[in-house]
């Protein structure tokens, strides 16, 4: 079934103080997405090159106190399992650690250190490092989120996107209930399902988005990359699957394909002077594949000259996104640099 993409425009006029006074006409596009029901006002008039985030500051901060996911420190600074819950203490893959949230927000709540490094710049998360870090979280979920179904791998990169702490590191939470954000996703897939006799939402999104050709990325191992109709952010990048396949049905070089896929925005969020983002990677763990596999990533920028948060009271209280940037536009530099 066709899904619908709609656009409400809204037109505005005023005399511009910078132009004689002379009448200004705008559009704003109110934007409404059919997968995840998000509503995004797009202002494409307000559009500026940003300044890079200077990550100086927060490295020396770091480096005021021992970095507990640093090696020397990790052993005796962060949590272990109990010994019935995992005898080994903490996972271990690569230079990739896992071990309980000591601030836990979930049943299953787990923190996953990448890598022995203390800083990494967004450019220099290799795929190789991505796959190595999701295959531990893959392997986290099965021992520790036993019964559970609602699980994502969470990602705040650098202090202006919310993480505590400098040296990279995942956060993985699975439950028994959805987010709110996840059963959003699945009551619109059901309700998809039930009209369009078992259609999947999630797989006439991609179709469509393909088809649309302008936000469209390409398809990667599993999943198909997009910049989604209406956006979280400025930056704001989609890797999507259709019904079925949870993170844990991913066999390795499936899961080399999705860190390929992470790698590539990361390298574009870089070129853009994108030096803060959240990901997050929003899978089901039982077989009953009703969760579409989705995995998000968001800027988290100030726009120059002042330095604003990107977030204001519109997305904190009214639930609703503004953009500066035309999903449309960020696809087009973004598939400058993908490569197929
Ligand atoms: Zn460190």
């Amino acid at each position: 079934m066709p899904l619908k993409f709609i656009t409400e425009h809204r037109a505005v006029s005023f005399l511009d103080p910078f132009r004689e006074f002379a009448r200004t006409d705008l559009t704003i596009e109110v934007r409404h997405d059919p997968l995840t029901g998000d509503t995004a006002r797009v202002l494409s008039f307000r559009a500026r090159p940003l300044e890079l985030i200077d990550h100086q500051v927060f490295i020396d901060r770091s480096q005021e106190r021992p970095c507990p996911f640093c090696p020397g420190n990790l052993e005796r600074m962060t949590t272990r399992y109990l010994p019935e819950d995992l005898p080994e203490g903490r996972l271990t893959r690569g230079g990739a650690t896992l071990f309980p949230n000591a601030f836990p927000y979930e049943a299953m709540n787990a923190v996953l250190v990448l890598t022995p490094e203390h800083y990494l710049r967004p450019e220099e998360f290799t795929p190789e490092l991505l796959a190595n870090a999701l295959l531990l979280a893959a392997e986290g979920f099965r021992h520790l989120a036993k019964g559970l179904n609602y699980a994502s791998v969470n990602w705040n990169y650098m202090m202006p996107a919310g993480a505590g702490l400098v040296h990279p590191h995942f956060q993985l939470a699975a439950g028994q209930k959805p987010t709110r954000f996840q059963a959003e996703l699945l009551r619109r897939a059901r309700a998809h399902a039930r009209k369009a006799g078992g259609a999947d939402l999630a797989a006439d999104y991609l179709e469509a988005t393909r088809l649309g050709k302008a936000r469209w990325l390409g398809k990667l191992g599993p999943l198909g990359w997009c910049t989604p109709f209406a956006p979280r952010a400025i930056y704001d990048v989609l890797g999507l699957a259709p019904a079925g396949k949870g993170l844990l049905d991913l066999k390795p070089a499936q899961v080399e394909k999705v860190a390929q896929g992470i790698a590539r925005v990361l390298g574009f969020f870089a070129a853009e002077k994108v030096g803060a983002f959240n990901m997050a990677l929003f899978t089901g763990l039982q077989p009953d594949g009703e969760q579409p596999l989705l995995l998000r990533l968001v800027s988290r920028v100030d726009i120059p000259p002042m330095g604003i948060d990107e977030i204001n009271y519109f997305e904190k209280l009214h639930d609703e996104m503004i953009t500066f940037l035309p999903p449309e536009e960020s696809a087009q530099r973004l598939r400058a640099t993908w490569k197929a």
